[in-house]
Order: structure tokens, then C-alpha cells, then sequence
């Protein structure tokens, strides 16, 4: 599963930077979530709980996740859009799929000028902004 993966690699860079600053242990990592992930937070901090326990410097770490809005680029018109309902987006669809960027295209169109030619400038990936711990 896709959330299975991001949050090993979150976990994996929190132990690896735990490393790197000498930190006994990770207390809380910030995560920010591209809107284009289609993560929830909800889901993502639930498997995030799991996969916390295989690393040894993040069994007690707490996660703090926020959600980065895509900001999609028209390369027709140029126009810079979001994903919600301007866009033709339905909502069941977002809900029920995992879309990547790649098939975002099919079902996001420019709201100008109806292109489906935009690139995504914003929300794209998932990152780790900030990692609190204990120095050793
Ligand atoms: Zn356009």
C-alpha cells in the first residue's frame, strides 16, 4: 500500500537524521502531505503508528502531519488552479481513488480554458519539514 511506504520512508529519514544529530530518540516529526498524495492524514498517522515501532529512534515519536493544497499550472493559458470543485474534480472520485499525477490528468481540466496540458506546481510529494529529539 502506497501510505505504507511514505511512512516507512518518513520513519527511515527520521532515524536517519536522528543519527546524524546524535538524538537519543525522535519526540515529534512534522510531515507535510501534497494534496496530489490523496493521503489522510487520519490513515497516514494510523500505519504511521505501526511502522514507528520498527525503528529504534522513533517508537515514542509523535507525528504532526499538514496538508500542502496542489497548485496546478495551465501550460495552455497559464492560469494556476487548484484541485476542488472549480475544476470538475467530483468529490466520490478523490475520495475513493488514489490518483497520482500521472492519471490526475484524466479528470482534472483547466477551469479557463478546459486543457487538460497543466503541469503541477504545488502538493505534489510528501516531506519531512521538521524533526524534534533529545541530543544524546
Ligand atoms: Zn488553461
Amino acid at each position: 500500500m502506497h501510505e505504507w511506504a511514505l511512512a516507512d520512508a518518513v520513519c527511515k529519514t527520521a532515524e536517519d537524521i536522528a543519527k546524524d544529530k546524535n538524538l537519543i530518540q525522535v519526540d515529534e516529526i512534522s510531515v507535510v502531505l501534497g494534496q496530489v498524495q490523496n493521503i489522510k492524514p487520519k490513515v497516514f498517522d494510523r500505519i504511521f503508528e505501526e511502522v514507528k515501532l520498527q525503528y529504534s529512534s522513533t517508537k515514542s515519536t509523535k507525528l504532526v502531519t499538514e496538508i500542502e493544497e496542489a497548485e496546478l499550472t495551465c501550460n495552455n493559458c497559464g492560469n494556476i488552479f487548484g484541485i476542488d470543485d472549480r475544476t470538475g474534480f467530483e468529490h466520490q472520485t478523490s475520495e475513493d481513488m488514489h490518483f497520482i499525477p500521472e492519471t490526475a490528468r484524466l479528470f482534472i481540466k483547466c477551469p479557463k480554458c478546459k486543457s487538460v496540458d497543466f503541469h503541477i506546481t504545488k502538493g505534489r510529494g510528501l516531506y519531512v519539514k521538521e524533526i524534534r529529539g533529545e541530543t544524546k
